[in-house]
């Protein structure tokens, strides 16, 4: 024999390595980990991924050389071990021949289990179990799993006996069958063999065995595992081959001494450090997953056997020791004695995680570094929001975008005004658009949920609903929309106002009717664990806020301040507008100035109240950044609105008219009583004139305003430059709330920041309002005021004259939705609905960059425009605003280049804050990674 060749093929237990996966498979090096840690797994051996790979190489389709011999060894070994023999007709050793890579590829490949039955040990069998009617389902089974995997007979070949003997037993399940009747099934499939083969069944075990590894073997080329690799990106680097693990087959259903079960090491739906699973007496793994039998609570296992039980819990002690993890594991008991087969890092909800890595760092099993690590950031935004109840099953009618996640229900209804209505009327509703506008921002506020037909995640519908932490659905292109009728269509369905649909923001789906829901748990467990991250993080969390709600919401979320504050979100709130629109109607200076002079006190009250709630941290205000018109109604609505009027001023006007005949036909006092109850009596034609000559005014307005690409036009600081009455009154309202607040002794830190600016002469034009206002507020308030003026950085001109903005600015807040749209010329919202998502799906780009911050474009421009911002104004304070800011991997780019903070909407702060903490964990541990190549 090759000593050589079996030391490479083929490993125990007890000798393979456990870690190396890549030559024993993920599979295998865990049952050798297992063995070599001292817990109690059924004997095998391993069969490595090369051994795999010469053999498909070989041109005879023989095993390599010395395998066999090194095989028939273990399995000598194996029979000394369970005190068993292969192909003992007395005592009969079974063993599983199972597939696994250095990968799980789950159910790619193939697995034989009872290998080592023939009609000898069979005997053998029934003896020992006492079950005839378990060994010939046992063998029937093997029959045909073999026939199909060693020897390539289609299951349908199989098939026919099998429906034959069911039907002349009068059986219509599996389980009805009696033990003659699977004798029988047995007999016909060996005969289904000798027919497809040529040969009998064969009955010499050590050649099933060959023939059996050989099919596994062979498996990892098969179709479905081929396919799945190709769609997993599964490259030869990461798994080459399959190895085979030949285990001792162990019986739960031997008697009742036996069992087989599952379990966590702690409980996966709570955290709770306590034994959690399931198990069956005198029953096989196989019963559990049928349910014929229902499983019992493990801690039951106290009364039916003591012993195992305190096995047991020894079992999760020993795992949980050196796993550093909570295990799930699987279990046999076999004429008393504890087999662990199994065990893998068990898989948990947010609010178990969190649990579990607080308690496991409290009891010493992880650093409290490690504890933070274990748990995926995104995972924390689930225990925010409400979750539609898991126990409860919908199917969905449609399918949007997860725009922000949270689940909710509500009426269908398709205006804001209407929503608000309702809302206001105590109705829970769902506000549903083909897409939305800042006008609609008040049913946003009374609204459950936002579902819209089009847009995409940074659409203006799911922004504002993230903001809010409102549940939005984007896109459902499912759902055609048509707000005019006040109908949706979805398939067969309409949807009327009124009717209760149910959205999951979280996965997108859109379901009829209303679905319970479970509620978000922001739980002691998380706010520890928030706080360990904030003592290592470096970079801070900010938030992006306009309200006072979300202001509150995102300081009970741990917000170290407000990283912008977009003050157009207030001048929509409904008892604003009509103050913006008069002042977007003004066509003099003084005009305008009185409209701001009625804005100003409603501004300074909103910064007052934001600057209240994070006294003591930043609140980073910005300057009015989109083109006026966006204030208004658009053309066509407003076409149709004096369309309407014209309409009723006639009808009116008819009125009045009637009112003098029925004068003539009925008399006065009767024409009287009758024209007071009309509605619009008396002043109706002068109050529709009004209503006209407005809406004219807001028509020639929208008409004068009308620009070909907004977006690139009349905006941001370029409306500030022109109207700088407007900007003087946002900046004045800033100070003196900021004043106020001072003389009511708080300290609050207001920053003034300046959107869209591209050259430093942009800058330095609205910095020099800010001077003379400051010196006025703080002589009215006798107080000194400490604020920062600065500005974002939104267009790749900003990052090239970054050095020169810094001259004037304090502080840089990257907004990377603009500045990716700039970067990519794309627009937003048509890249997201057209072809952005073709893109990401055929990897021309990896990710959406307005949901992760594309590191390798926009991610250079940020670098540059640090490293030159900070050379002409050492210690500069930067941030990011943008959507991306609250992405992990965005905070780690962000972190790594040496940002301030990353401000996002409030329900993503915990998740930043994590992230933030992991950030700075790799960046040390890969310091020290370095640190220990350098020393080498
Ligand atoms: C940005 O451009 O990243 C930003 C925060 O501004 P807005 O989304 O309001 O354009
Ligand atoms: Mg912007």
């Amino acid at each position: 024999m090759d000593d050589r060749t079996r030391q490479s093929y083929v490993f125990s237990f007890e000798a393979g390595d456990g870690k190396n996966k890549q030559l024993l498979g993920g599979k295998g090096a865990n049952l050798c980990e297992m063995t070599q840690i001292g817990l109690n797994v059924p004997p095998g051996f391993v069969i490595s991924t090369e051994a795999c790979l010469d053999f498909l190489d070989s041109p005879d389709g023989e095993l390599p050389a010395g395998l066999r011999q090194a095989v028939t060894t273990e399995m000598k070994a194996l029979e000394q071990k369970t005190g068993k023999g292969f192909g003992d007709g007395d005592n009969p050793l079974l063993v599983s021949v199972r597939s696994g890579s250095a990968l799980s590829m789950p159910g790619m490949m193939d697995t034989i289990l009872n290998l080592g039955l023939n009609q000898q040990t069979l005997e053998g069998l029934i003896r020992q179990t006492g079950n005839a009617r378990f060994s010939y389902d046992a063998y029937r089974r093997f029959i045909q799993l073999f026939g199909k995997v060693a020897l390539g007979i289609r299951d349908e070949e199989f098939d026919g006996p099998f429906e034959e003997v069911k039907q002349r037993a009068g059986v219509k399940a599996d389980v009805g069958l009696s033990a003659e009747n699977l004798k029988e099934i047995s007999e016909r499939f060996l005969a289904v063999v000798h027919e497809q083969t040529g040969r009998p069944f064969p009955e010499d075990v050590h050649y099933l065995l060959e023939l059996a590894i050989k099919a596994v073997f062979r498996s990892w080329s098969g179709k479905r595992a081929v396919d799945y690799r190709r769609e997993f990106n599964i490259t030869p680097e990461m798994a080459n081959g399959t190895a085979v693990n030949v285990v001792t087959m162990v019986f739960g259903n031997m008697g009742d001494d036996c069992a087989t079960g599952v379990g966590f090491t702690r409980n996966p739906g709570t955290g709770e450090n306590e034994m959690y699973g399931e198990y069956l007496v005198n029953a096989q793994g196989e019963d559990v997953v049928a349910g014929i039998r229902t499983p019992k609570p493990v801690k039951d296992l106290v009364q039916d056997m003591p012993e195992m039980h305190r096995q047991l819990e020894e079992l999760r002690e020993k795992l949980e020791s050196h796993y550093r993890e909570v295990q799930d594991f699987e279990y046999t008991i076999e004429n008393g004695t504890l087999y662990c087969l199994q065990t893998r890092n068990g898989k948990m909800n947010a609010a178990a995680m969190v649990r579990t890595s607080l308690e496991m760092a409290e009891a010493g099993l992880l650093s409290r570094e490690e504890a933070l690590m274990r748990v995926d950031p995104e995972l924390l935004e689930q225990l925010l929001h409400p979750r539609l109840d898991p126990a409860y099953e919908a199917e969905p009618v449609a399918q949007g975008l997860p725009a922000s996640p949270g689940a909710a229900s509500g009426k269908i209804v398709f205006d804001a005004d209407r929503a608000e209505l309702m809302g206001r009327a105590g109705e829970k509703v769902m506000l549903v658009r083909e897409e939305t506008k800042p006008e609609d921002i008040h049913g946003f506020f009374a609204s459950e949920g936002i579902l819209t037909s089009r847009g995409g995640k940074t659409s203006h519908a799911a922004v504002v609903a993230r903001g809010m932490g409102k549940p939005c659905v984007a896109g459902a292109e499912g759902i055609s929309v048509r707000a005019e009728n006040h109908q949706a269509r979805v398939g067969d369905h309409v949807l009327h106002e009124g009717d209760v649909i149910t959205i999951d923001g979280g996965n997108g789906n859109v379901y009829l009717g209303e679905i319970p829901t479970v509620p978000p748990e922001f739980s002691d467990e998380l706010r520890t664990l928030l706080r360990w991250s904030d003592e290592i993080a470096t970079i801070q969390v900010l938030a992006n806020a306009d309200t006072s709600e979300g202001a509150e919401k995102a300081a009970d979320y741990g917000a170290m301040g407000i990283g912008l504050c977009r003050t157009e979100r207030m001048f929509n709130a409904p008892d604003r507008l009509p103050l913006v629109v008069d002042m977007i109607l003004a066509n003099t200076t003084e005009e305008r100035q009185v409209a701001l002079d009625r804005l100003l006190p409603v501004q300074r009250e909103d910064f007052r109240a934001l600057l209240k709630i994070m006294a003591g941290k930043p609140v980073t205000i910005r300057l009015l950044d989109p083109p006026i018109h966006e204030f208004l109604p658009s053309e066509r609505q407003l076409e149709r609105e004096l369309g309407h009027l014209k309409q009723l001023r006639a009808t009116v006007e008819g009125m009045e008219d009637l009112m003098g005949a029925m004068q003539l036909l009925r008399g006065k006092e009767k024409a009287a009583s009758l024209a007071a109850s009309l509605p619009l009596a008396g002043e109706g034609v002068e109050l529709i004139d009004e209503a006209i000559a407005k809406k004219r005014l807001m028509l020639a307005k929208v008409r004068e305003l009308f620009e070909v690409n907004p977006m690139l036009g009349h905006r941001g600081v370029r409306l500030g430059i022109t109207y700088p009455e407007i900007y003087a009154m946002q900046i004045r309202a800033v100070l003196e709330a900021a004043a106020q607040c001072r003389n009511d002794g708080l300290d609050v830190h207001p920053e003034i920041m300046v959107p869209q600016v591209c050259t430093a002469q942009e800058l330095r034009r609205v910095n020099v309002i800010v001077e003379p206002i400051q010196k006025q507020v703080e002589a009215e308030h006798q107080v000194k005021l400490d604020f920062k003026f600065g500005t974002m950085i939104e267009v790749v001109r900003a990052c090239m004259r970054a050095g020169k903005l810094a001259e004037v600015a304090e502080f840089f807040s990257f907004g990377t939705n603009d500045l990716s749209q700039s970067t990519f010329s794309f627009s937003r919202e048509d890249a997201e609905n057209k072809f952005l998502p073709f893109y990401n799906e055929n990897q021309i780009l990896q990710d959406n960059p307005f949901e992760v911050l594309d590191v390798n474009g926009v991610g250079q421009l940020m670098k540059l425009a640090v490293e030159w911002g900070r050379e002409s104004r050492p210690g500069l304070k930067v941030g990011i605003c943008g959507e991306q800011a609250g992405h992990p991997a965005s905070v780690r780019f962000c972190h790594d280049i040496g940002l301030t903070y990353v401000s996002c909407s409030p329900h993503r702060v915990p998740v930043a804050r994590l992230a933030a903490a992991q950030a700075r964990l790799m960046e040390q541990s890969s310091e020290e990674g370095l640190a220990t190549t350098s020393s080498v």
